[in-house]
């Protein structure tokens, strides 16, 4: 395989580890790389090694397409571009004149009124602007275990748009959670997220009702659809049918064959006790129910970025912000 300066490989190295190495010297048979996941501008982070041939898999060229390639995502880093108060911000992703400005304009922004109030996390930040994968839009990763390991925000939207504000403010109010916040402050974020749970009771005839629709319905998914605007009825749904998966082993596709066969009774299944259900109100977003974690950062970049929130939800989070 014929291997020159500027090419980026497929390698596997002594740890059985795929990684993608730029090759960055070529000198009488020995080929010397840079693992392809560090801010280039920054000597301390690059890891450089010496490459065998025989460890190579694959040679992509200079200018590799992104994708996935043996399990390893292929997504070459591109250059860096400096962004105060982040530093340098990294791009992995081809970006046009237009998407740049809204970056920078939006890291800037936030930026400089997290800095400017004294919310910007102690640990430095890598920012990172990559190509979008699935849902996620955006994403805060902190090395738990390792404190010399700088923390990453990345920006991974299919496009970015004015939520581009929303997006940067988001993630750095994960930085202010992990790195700046106590356990009392964290501990109200947690008490507000648990009193925001609504109780409701189910009762035998809710029960049987669900198990009418469902029979009608003709089969889970269709009854799922039939219901989906009613949030009760899923919630309830959603219940029964994760008790049926625990006592009897039953998926919905076995419950489905069941109701193929018009003789079938799903009584023997079907939960008896009338029972109580935990669902979250809507406290500031569809998101901020998903864990207080979350209602934090929602709540937060609410703040940061001047938009409204619920009078409690507003009082914690100036709190917060007044004791970190
Ligand atoms: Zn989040």
């Amino acid at each position: 395989m014929k291997i020159q300066c500027g090419d980026y490989c497929l390698i596997v190295d002594e740890k059985n580890k795929k990684q993608l190495v730029l090759v960055d010297s070529v000198a009488s048979g020995t080929y010397n790389g840079v693992v392809d996941n560090a801010d280039k501008d920054n000597e301390g982070t690059r890891t450089t090694i010496s490459l065998d041939l025989a460890d190579v898999m694959v040679n992509f060229g200079t200018d590799p397409q992104r994708g996935t390639c043996y399990g390893l995502s292929v997504e070459p880093f591109k250059f860096t571009k400096k962004i105060n108060p982040w530093g340098q911000v990294q791009f992995y992703r081809d970006v046009s004149d237009a998407e740049k400005e809204v970056i920078v304009t939006s890291l800037r922004k936030v930026g400089g009124i997290i800095k400017q109030r004294g919310w910007m996390p102690v640990k430095p930040i890598d920012v990172q602007v990559r190509y979008a994968k699935s849902k996620t839009i955006a994403g805060y990763y902190k090395h738990a275990s390792k404190d010399d390991v700088n923390d990453v925000l990345t920006l991974c939207p299919l496009e970015f748009d004015g939520e581009t504000d929303y997006y940067v403010a988001h993630e750095a109010s994960h930085g202010i959670w992990y790195n700046m916040m106590d356990k009392i402050l964290r501990g109200k974020w947690i008490e507000l997220f648990a009193k925001s749970t609504v109780l409701s009771e189910v009762t035998k005839t809710d029960l049987l009702s669900c198990m009418d629709d469902l029979k009608s319905s003709g089969s889970c998914k269709d009854y799922m659809a039939d219901i989906k605007e009613d949030e009760t009825k899923v919630l309830i749904a959603k219940e029964i049918f994760r008790l049926i998966l625990n006592k009897h082993k039953l998926t919905k596709k076995d419950i489905d064959v069941l109701l193929e066969n018009e003789d079938t009774d799903l009584k023997g299944i079907w939960p008896k006790r009338a029972m109580e259900l935990g669902s979250k109100t809507l406290l500031v977003s569809d998101y901020a129910r998903k864990s207080a974690i979350e209602l934090h950062a929602v709540a937060t970049a609410y703040f940061i970025l001047d938009r409204e929130l619920p009078k409690d939800v507003k009082a914690l989070v100036s709190e917060t912000l007044a004791n970190i």
